[in-house]
């Protein structure tokens, strides 16, 4: 059995099952394989299509978007910082409304 997988932007035949099922919401169905990590490149996978399949974590359509949207964030430590100081700056916000101070 194969079945195709993306790895950045090329996609690869490689040996073994789709997973069925969601490692995070636990959805059954259409399931994605997320690379948190991008290990080798496109030419190397291309010449060793298993190598895909490593540092992969399967995932519902919803997840996948998810994971992308945290692997980006974290990947540009600046911009992460930068949310998270605004979030935490609007909790407080709402905080100190809540409280009326
Ligand atoms: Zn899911």
């Amino acid at each position: 059995m194969t079945f195709q997988i993306c790895y950045r932007k090329i996609r690869v035949q490689v040996e073994g099952t789709r997973p069925t099922r969601c490692a995070a919401c636990a959805a059954q169905g259409r399931i994605e394989m997320h690379h948190w990590k991008y290990a080798y490149t496109t030419e190397q996978v291309r010449k060793n299509p298993q190598l895909a399949l490593e540092n992969t974590i399967p995932f519902c359509y919803q997840c996948h978007k998810l994971a992308d949207a945290i692997r980006n964030l974290m990947r540009d430590r600046f911009r992460f910082n930068q949310v998270m100081v605004a979030l935490s700056y609007a909790a407080i916000q709402k905080r100190k409304g809540e409280l009326n101070v």
